[in-house]
């Protein structure tokens, strides 16, 4: 048996279950020369996914309805027709949300589970942990002694971001919503400061708190009136890295922002877009340093593991409440 995950309907605001359908097959899966066939292992749900069920044009094509949806994968090779993987191996790509699948092995990259754990493939030492050093390094170039914001600091990007910016001798202070989040930035992963956007009465005067200094680098992972209040912090020549702006992702019309034009110009500050895939030609860099912290427990990681197939949807919903910490991830 079978199952499968397909885009039902394009999701109008937050998403819903109904805009997901499952379908059960009772095929048996045959494989030809060169193929692969993979059992799914671990699943990652990731903020961005919203942006390819909406229709909207951007840097990757939208996911097409009633097909399946695709993410960051960890799958099983049950068995191989093809010289360059063997049953067992585990690999991860980007690969469709079924519980079983036929794979030419392109796109797919073969893991080690003596390594590291395997799902931390899809995390720390996968696109998430990527994006955290090369977001911070290319774009942010810190330089020791200057002070780090991070929002969505509690989440599998965020939460990497700011041990990265300790390790490379930055004062880190995280924006997260809750105080059970917080206290994790601070004990678990180092942060100098936290701020809870939930309950501060006025982010941009706990922020100036925090940042006696001021502001060098924003690591912005959400958008909107969190980023507005950093604004009124940021010092001359600082550097602002837009990964993500999951405050917005689910608006139905254009938001009405804050003008972040005067705060730049005044302060000669940069803000630039980041995307992890025009940066591909620096991942094994990247890697050896996450990798090499990791094994040298310079750096952690937190995940939120849900466990079945049939949650992935409520799993993806769910990064919208902020119901993980650290990286959201399904094991089937
Ligand atoms: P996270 O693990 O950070 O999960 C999402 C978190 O966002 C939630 O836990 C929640 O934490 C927070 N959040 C949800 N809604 C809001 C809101 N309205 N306002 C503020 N915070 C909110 O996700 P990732 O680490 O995977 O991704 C972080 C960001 O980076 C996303 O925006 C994503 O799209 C982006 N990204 C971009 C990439 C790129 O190449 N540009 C690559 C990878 C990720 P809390 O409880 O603190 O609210």
């Amino acid at each position: 048996m079978i199952q499968t995950i397909l885009l039902k309907n394009r999701p109008q605001g937050k998403p819903s279950t109904s805009d997901f359908e499952f379908v059960t097959e009772d095929a048996d899966l045959k494989i030809n020369q060169g193929q692969l066939l993979l059992e799914t292992t671990y699943v990652s749900v990731d903020p961005y996914l919203r942006g390819r069920m909406s229709d909207a044009k951007s840097y990757v094509p939208p996911f097409e309805l009633n097909k399946p949806i695709h993410s960051g994968v960890i799958a099983k090779v049950i068995e191989s027709k093809n010289d360059n993987f063997a049953a067992g191996d585990y690999v991860s790509g980007m690969l469709n949300w079924k519980t079983k699948q036929v794979s030419t092995g392109e796109g797919l990259l073969k893991v080690d589970p003596s390594k590291a754990p395997l799902s931390a493939y899809l995390g720390v030492l996968g696109m998430t942990g990527l994006t955290a050093y090369l977001g911070l390094n290319e774009i942010g170039k810190p330089v020791i002694g200057e002070t780090l914001v991070v929002s969505g600091a509690a989440g599998a990007v965020g939460s990497v971001v700011g041990q990265i910016g300790k390790i490379l001798g930055l004062t880190v202070i995280g924006i997260a919503g809750t105080d059970e989040k917080i206290d994790m930035l601070k004990t678990k992963f180092g942060f100098d400061a936290g701020i809870n956007y939930n309950t501060s009465k006025d982010i941009k005067a706990d922020i100036a708190k925090a940042a006696p200094n001021g502001v060098d680098i924003y690591f912005d992972n959400v958008g909107g009136p969190i980023s507005d209040a950093v604004f009124f912090n940021i010092n001359r020549f600082s550097r602002i890295i837009v990964c993500g702006a999951i405050s917005v992702y689910n608006n139905t019309e254009v938001p009405k922002s804050m003008s972040v034009q005067p705060f730049l110009i005044k302060k000669s500050a940069l803000m630039q877009g980041f995307i992890v895939s025009n940066y591909a030609d620096k991942f094994p860099e990247a890697m050896k340093h996450l990798s090499g912290w990791l094994a040298e427990d310079k750096l952690t990681y937190t995940e939120t593991i849900v466990h079945g197939f049939d949650n992935i949807p409520n799993a993806f919903i769910d990064l919208f409440d902020g119901k993980n910490k650290g990286k959201m991830i399904v094991k089937i």
